[in-house]
């Protein structure tokens, strides 16, 4: 059977085939194997100079200093670090923290785990359109705040927060702010001085690099206390022995964005608008999300009077997500569409579709067409 449509992009998309070429020169006995760690010998420094270029190449996308960017397992990791990290640096300071409903499992999760010690977290709702007010966050700033944790970019809505005003009114009140990018770059431009961020989580895979590799931008002068000790890598914040192939990989990763990210955004931009061209004259159709606020290349939507299980399985030719792949596993309806105000059954029905780097005009057609067909027959079946 022929591959399906890859329309999934937002939960992973395929490492760029340049990405794995410096990898792989990364492994072997013939490449660039020793431990970054190793000062006594060349094949040590050979290393270390690889790690410390892509550590340049990640603070170049952010517009940081090499120096604060802290390298970890992936975002999951990161947004562990920073909130962890800052609530125990922090707690004679307070043990308030500000958060959404709609952030990732990896930041509310570890919000749940600091609530059973004696932390208090405020999740604030979501507007209609998946944004996070300034305004919400400003009236529930208290003299015990020492976190302000929002993301970037909704990995399921694709909607955009107000990230540089957020970060003006926390840097104006004295509050750290961390920010989880991870679905951000590449798809908008991040600018970590502009936008006033203190700690931002990225993950490599999320922008064509390999799994299980990324970063934690930690700002000159903002203390976190470390959660895995070992070495004292990473200037003590995350110890543990660098993986040169995976630190290289998301390197390049970044060297690509950089470079490419004007062209590439202009694709995502026209492809996202030939597809909802294409759709919309789906009747029952309802778009989730921002529609002024939000990345090219997420499409998150809903058809009423549809039942969202048969028109997944109506799809068969088409790799998407209903809801968020992290909570695939679970058939409970998307908290995120559930915060936005969907009910049970239209956020049961709602598709995410997310293309990106590799995604053809022909395939962006298909897609379209294979769901306005489903769609028909659905509900011709219904009638
Ligand atoms: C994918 C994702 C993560 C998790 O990143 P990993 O590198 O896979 O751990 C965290 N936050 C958001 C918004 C994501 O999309």
């Amino acid at each position: 059977m022929q591959n399906p449509i890859y329309m999934d992009y937002a939960a992973a998309p395929p490492a760029d085939p340049r990405v794995v070429e410096k990898m792989s020169a990364c492994l072997t006995l013939e490449g660039n194997f020793g431990n970054p760690a190793s000062r006594s010998h060349r094949l040590g420094w050979l290393a270390e100079e690889a790690v410390e270029n892509a550590r340049q190449q990640v603070a170049t996308l952010i517009q940081a200093d090499a120096r604060e960017i802290v390298w970890t397992s992936g975002a999951t990791e990161a947004d562990n670090l920073a909130i962890k990290g800052v609530a125990e640096a922090h707690a004679d300071k307070g043990k308030h923290i500000i958060t959404s409903r709609i952030e990732h499992k990896a930041v509310l999760d570890t919000c749940a785990y600091l609530e059973t010690h004696g932390y208090e977290v405020t999740y604030l709702d979501p507007q209609p359109d998946g944004r996070i007010s300034l305004e919400d966050i400003a009236n529930n700033l208290r003299t015990d705040t020492i976190l302000v944790s929002i993301m970037y970019v909704n990995n399921e809505l694709g909607c955009v927060n107000p990230i540089s005003e957020i970060g003006a009114l926390c840097r104006a009140k004295g509050v750290l702010f961390h920010v989880d990018a991870a679905q951000a770059m590449g798809k908008t431009v991040v600018d970590v001085e502009r936008d006033q961020i203190d700690l931002m989580s990225i993950s490599a895979h999320k922008m064509y690099g390999p799994k299980g590799i990324g970063a934690l931008y930690v700002k000159r002068g903002v203390t976190i206390a470390a959660q895995i000790h070992g070495g004292g890598h990473e200037r003590g914040m995350r110890s543990g022995t660098l993986p040169t192939h995976q630190i290289v990989g998301m390197g390049e990763a970044a060297a690509i964005v950089t470079q490419e990210f004007e062209s590439e955004e202009a694709k995502l931009q026209a492809f996202n608008a030939r597809f909802w061209r294409a759709i919309e004259p789906i009747a029952g159709l309802q778009r989730n999300g921002s529609e002024q606020h939000g990345v090219a290349n997420i499409i998150n939507l809903s058809v009423e009077g549809v039942d969202g299980e048969s028109l997944l399985l109506s799809l068969p030719q088409l790799a998407v997500s209903s809801g968020s792949a992290c909570n695939s596993a679970t058939m409970a309806p998307s908290y995120v569409l559930k915060a936005i105000g969907l009910n049970d059954e239209l956020a049961h029905a709602s598709i995410r579709f997310s293309f990106g780097r590799f995604t053809t005009e022909e395939e962006i057609d298909q897609a379209a067409q294979q769901l306005a067909t489903a769609v028909k027959r659905l509900k011709g079946m219904a009638a």
